[in-house]
């Protein structure tokens, strides 16, 4: 959540080719490495910070980055599967996954391939899916959890501009597994559909941070006023924020 450039890039460590996000964070004096709860490596450095150079910080640190990495993947194992019977959260309710893959039966010919679908009914939400195949059951929830968002999060981003007086160029909603929200220096803001897996409030708190840096691109005690005004308890909501992230099911 603030003026950084990133760039994906990969590095070979040992056997494995690891990708990682390369973030030049102005202001910024040292270089970290950090994984996330997500499992995606991220090298924060100074502006000046070249690429090749973040590479040899990784090699460097191999041995630290392997298993952050390892270990990062053995909690992502332990997260829900989602299969029928399975809790997914949605903003302050709760919904119960039912799991029906589609009858194979294809009138029209092979040539046409069968494609899933999710469809909420009341705290249901039915997917049916084209294979019983469990990443196919997650693209096609990350497909329905996206569209909630482009709905939901707009019409909060609406109610809330015109209360900080600020309007942005643009909303784009995004997966990213690094961050919740973005605002660019051309006022483009994006939201992180994982968002709909949090309480509402939290998801609004995102929503007002990324419109204040409308006005500060920067987190100056100026822009947290600004937050304020519209979430007096800004605070608590980032703590919750931290505390779910890596937890989500999706
Ligand atoms: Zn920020």
């Amino acid at each position: 959540m603030g003026a950084t450039i990133e760039r994906e890039d990969a590095v070979r460590l040992g056997t494995v080719e690891v990708p990682y996000v390369f973030k030049r964070v102005p202001r910024r004096r040292h270089v970290h490495i950090m994984v996330n709860d997500g499992g995606t490596i991220e090298v924060r450095a100074p502006w000046r910070f070249s690429l090749p150079r973040a590479r040899e910080v990784l090699r460097e640190n191999a041995q630290w980055v392997l298993r952050t990495l390892e270990r990062t993947r053995e909690k992502l194992a332990g997260r829900p599967r989602l299969v029928s019977g399975a809790r997914l959260p949605l903003l302050d309710a709760w919904l119960r996954l039912d799991v029906r893959p589609q009858a194979q039966i294809d009138l029209f010919g092979a040539a046409r391939r069968p494609r899933g679908s999710v469809e909420r009914r009341g705290a249901v939400l039915r997917t049916s899916p084209a294979s019983l195949d469990e990443g196919e059951v997650r693209r096609l929830l990350e497909s329905w959890y996206r569209g909630a968002a482009a709905h939901h999060l707009a019409s909060r981003v609406e109610h809330y501009a015109p209360r900080l007086g600020v309007e942005p160029a643009s909303v784009a909603i995004r997966g990213q597994r690094t961050r919740w929200g973005s605002c660019s220096a051309q006022g483009r803001i994006s939201l992180n559909w994982r968002l709909m897996m949090v309480p509402g409030a939290f998801a609004d708190y995102v929503v007002v941070h990324e419109l204040c840096h409308l006005r500060h691109m920067n987190h100056s005690l100026r822009f947290w006023a600004m937050v304020e005004s519209a979430v007096p308890d800004y605070r608590q909501r980032e703590r919750g924020l931290r505390a779910l992230q890596g937890s989500l099911p999706l």
